[in-house]
């Protein structure tokens, strides 16, 4: 199964910070990661720029089994929960953001992810691993992003 993942970052070296947690991922399956990109915060706009890209994983892990391993990510790169604002400056954002074809909505789990279709920053690097990827309900990828277009 391929699920796809989001990475964002803007405290300490954020290029690191992705390599550090690509380099885990793989450890969960085989990995084809998008560019990086510098994006402006949004909605808590007065914090550093993040650093984002996303990632492809083919893994048999069941995605509640996958967020679980990535908040585990998260924790060793030193995110601490606690302690942040939300939406705030973080080390690390580990997102699910598509598991397959699978549409879930369960308490402290939700695919695809819901903000996916508001995030430019997250659209593109998808489309750019997957110019055909689709949501569960069958929107393309691409026509989100075209229809975010002014
Ligand atoms: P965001 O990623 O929207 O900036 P957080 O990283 O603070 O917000 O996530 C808050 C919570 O959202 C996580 O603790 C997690 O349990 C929950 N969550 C629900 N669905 C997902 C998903 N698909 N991917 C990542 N986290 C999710
Ligand atoms: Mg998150």
């Amino acid at each position: 199964m391929l699920a796809y993942i989001g990475l964002g970052t803007n405290l300490g070296d954020r290029e690191l910070n992705l390599r550090r947690a690509l380099a885990r991922l793989e450890e969960l399956g085989s990995v084809r990661a998008s560019s990086f990109r510098e994006t402006d915060p949004v909605g808590v706009i007065d914090q550093p720029r993040f650093l984002n890209a996303a990632a492809e994983l083919e893994t048999e892990l069941p995605p509640r089994e996958l967020l679980e391993r990535l908040l585990e990510i998260e924790r060793e790169l030193g995110r601490e929960r606690a302690t942040e604002r939300r939406w705030g400056p973080r080390v690390i954002d580990l997102d699910l953001l598509l598991s397959g074809q699978e549409a879930i909505d369960e308490p402290g789990l939700t695919v695809p992810h819901p903000r996916l279709a508001d995030r430019r920053f997250v659209l593109e690097p998808l489309c750019e691993l997957n110019e055909d990827l689709t949501l569960p309900d069958g929107t393309r990828i691409r026509d989100l992003l075209g229809s975010q277009l002014e």
